[in-house]
C-alpha cells in the first residue's frame, strides 16, 4: 500500500473548532460577519498587540485588495512589490489596474532589498510618478528588514502594506509582524499556521480605518434605509463559521509555531555535515520566525543535485517544492519595470521548501529522515 502523502504545510486542529462552529449554528449567524467574527477580531487584536484593529475577511489576498483600495490606489498608479513572493501579494495591484514595479530581495532574509528599494523609488520620481504604496512580504515567516524598510518608506512617505500571510506569530526586535505598516494582512488558507479554512485579516493602525475596511469589505453601503453606494464595494467579508474554526485555531498557535521551529532544528541537524546544503535561519535575534516553511539552498555539484532530491521525496509520496518563483520572471508580469539583480532568482533556482507540518509524526519525520539519507549515502557511495 501507498504512503499517505505528507505536505509542505497542513494545518492540525484544536479540537475547539467544532465548538465555536456549534455556536454560530445555535446563535443562528450562519452568514458573514457576526459574534464569532468580532470575537476572532478581538483575539488576534490582543495577541498582535501594538494597537491593531483587525478586519476579518475571506482571504488573504482580499485583505491586500482592501489595503489598497484603502490608500486610494487607482488606474496606472505605480505600487512596489517584492518579486520574490507568491502571485497573491502582486496580483490585487493589478485588480486596481495599477502597475506592479518589482524589487529584488537581499540574501540575508530572502525579503526587499533595501538598497533597490530605495533605487527604485528614486528613478520612479524621476520619471515623474512616486510610487503610491509597497508592499513588503515577510516570507516563509522570516521578518524583512524592518527597520531599513520602513525608514526608506519613511523618508519618501510612502505608505507599506506589510504582507504577513505567512508570518503570523514573527516578530521583529519584539514586536509582532503584521503591526509595522500602514496596513498589515494575514492569510488564513489550509497550509498557512493557523487556518479558518479560507480567510484572511487586515490590520490598521486605527479604528476609522478598520470601519472603512469593513464598509469596502460588505459592499460599501451609505447610511441609508434603502441601499444606497457611492464607491465601488465588495463581499469579502469572513464567514461566522470560518471564524468559528479560527478561534478553535488560535488556542494552538504558539504550539503550532514551536513545532515549525523543531522542523527548522530538524532538518538543521539532518544537514549539518552536508557541505552543499544550508538550512535556512535568520541571522540574529532581532528577526525570530516562525519557520511556516523550513527551506534550503543547495550548492550543486556533480554529487548533489537538487531535483535529484526533489524526485526522490516526489517517489516517497513526500511533497517538495522550489522557492517561490520571483514575480519579475511570470509570465503575467513580464512587461513591469524591476529593479535589482539576480538575488531572487538565485534563491529560486537553489531553493528547495521542505515538509513544515505542525502535526508530523515521527513516523513520517522518519520517513521523511530516510529519503534524506539515502540520498546522501548514494552520492557518498
Ligand atoms: C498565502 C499568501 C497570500 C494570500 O493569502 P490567501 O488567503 O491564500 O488569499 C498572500 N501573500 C503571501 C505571501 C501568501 O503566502
Amino acid at each position: 500500500m501507498k504512503n499517505k502523502r505528507i505536505f509542505l504545510s497542513l494545518s492540525k486542529q484544536s479540537g475547539f473548532e467544532k465548538q465555536y462552529i456549534q455556536k454560530a449554528f445555535d446563535d443562528n449567524w450562519i452568514t458573514s460577519g457576526g459574534p464569532n467574527v468580532n470575537d476572532f477580531e478581538k483575539v488576534l487584536e490582543n495577541y498582535l498587540g501594538a494597537d491593531s484593529h483587525v478586519t476579518a475577511v475571506n482571504s488573504g489576498t482580499s485583505a491586500i485588495h482592501l489595503a489598497l483600495v484603502s490608500l486610494g490606489v487607482g488606474i496606472d498608479d505605480e505600487v512596489i512589490c517584492q518579486s520574490l513572493t507568491f502571485s497573491a501579494s502582486a496580483n490585487p495591484i493589478l485588480y486596481q489596474r495599477a502597475i506592479p514595479v518589482f524589487v529584488d530581495s537581499e540574501p540575508e532574509t530572502w525579503n526587499m532589498c533595501p538598497e533597490n528599494l530605495e533605487k527604485a523609488i528614486c528613478e520612479r520620481i524621476e520619471k515623474g510618478k512616486k510610487p503610491k504604496a509597497i508592499i513588503a512580504v515577510h516570507l516563509y515567516g522570516t521578518p524583512y528588514k524592518v527597520d531599513e524598510i520602513h525608514a526608506i518608506a519613511g523618508r519618501y512617505e510612502i505608505p507599506v502594506i506589510e504582507d504577513s500571510a505567512e508570518a503570523l506569530g514573527s516578530s521583529y526586535k519584539g514586536k509582532k509582524c503584521g503591526t509595522f505598516g500602514t496596513f498589515g494582512v494575514l492569510s488564513f488558507n489550509g497550509n498557512k499556521i493557523i487556518t479558518t479554512s479560507g480567510g484572511g485579516a487586515l490590520i490598521s493602525k486605527s479604528k476609522q480605518a478598520k470601519e472603512k475596511a469593513i464598509f469596502y469589505a460588505t459592499q460599501s453601503k451609505d447610511e441609508a434605509v434603502h441601499y444606497q453606494h457611492s464607491e465601488i464595494g465588495y463581499n469579502y467579508r469572513m464567514s461566522n463559521i470560518c471564524a468559528g474554526v479560527g478561534l478553535g485555531q488560535m488556542e494552538i498557535l504558539d504550539k503550532n509555531i514551536d513545532s515549525r521551529i523543531e522542523m527548522n532544528h530538524f532538518y538543521k541537524e539532518i544537514f549539518k555535515n552536508v557541505k552543499e546544503i544550508e538550512v535556512f535561519q535568520t541571522a540574529n535575534d532581532d528577526f525570530f520566525s516562525n519557520y511556516w516553511l523550513s527551506t534550503i539552498l543547495i550548492n550543486e555539484n556533480k554529487n548533489i543535485n537538487r531535483k535529484t532530491l526533489r524526485l526522490a521525496f516526489e517517489t516517497a509520496n513526500i511533497e517538495c517544492r522550489p522557492i517561490w518563483k520571483p514575480m519579475h520572471l511570470q509570465p503575467l508580469f513580464s512587461g513591469y519595470p524591476y529593479y535589482g539583480g539576480n538575488v531572487a532568482e538565485n534563491l529560486f533556482t537553489r531553493g528547495l521548501c521542505l515538509p513544515s507540518g505542525s502535526h508530523l509524526t515521527e513516523q513520517e519525520k522518519d520517513r521523511i529522515k530516510e529519503v534524506i539519507h539515502n540520498f546522501l549515502n548514494n552520492y557518498n557511495s
